[in-house]
């Protein structure tokens, strides 16, 4: 039986850019050109200059855990063989406060801790690919 594909991201030309970087195996938070404030989730306009001119940039996939969950209810077909999962928000090493909701893994919940330093990784779902987060100890390159 063929595995149901993954819950569609519809089309929103303000995060193509980060779906883009993600299949390219790049992790890419828009930034204000004009100011250089990072932003997540993509606007279109920047919370601290009014600018129009934001663009999605690379970052450095660098992150410490801010806080996560584990997940054992599938709420799409998708995830039925992927339960349990961790679900967590990490901070980006590259701007204080810029947050990012994504998946934990390479980790076993009981040794998750908040604060652990995390490195970005990436996983083709086939339909798309997500950028998930690592313990540094485990990526492997
Ligand atoms: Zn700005």
């Amino acid at each position: 039986m063929d595995r149901p594909a993954p819950p569609p991201l519809g089309h929103d030309p303000l995060s193509a850019f980060f779906w883009e970087g993600a299949r390219a195996g790049e992790l890419r938070i828009q930034r204000c050109q004009r100011c250089g404030t990072y932003i997540h989730l993509p606007r279109p306009i920047c919370r601290n200059c009014q600018s129009f001119d934001l663009a999605g940039e690379k970052v450095s996939g660098r992150a410490t855990l801010y806080t996560w969950t584990q997940t054992f209810k599938a709420f799409h077909p998708f995830y039925v063989d992927r339960v349990p999962f961790l679900l967590a928000t990490v901070t980006l090493a590259d701007q204080p406060g810029l947050q990012l909701l994504t998946n934990l893994v390479g980790i076993d919940e009981p040794d998750v801790r908040i604060g652990m330093e995390l490195e970005v990784q990436f996983e083709d779902l086939g339909e798309y690919v997500i950028p998930v987060f690592a313990p540094v100890a485990a990526v492997i390159s």
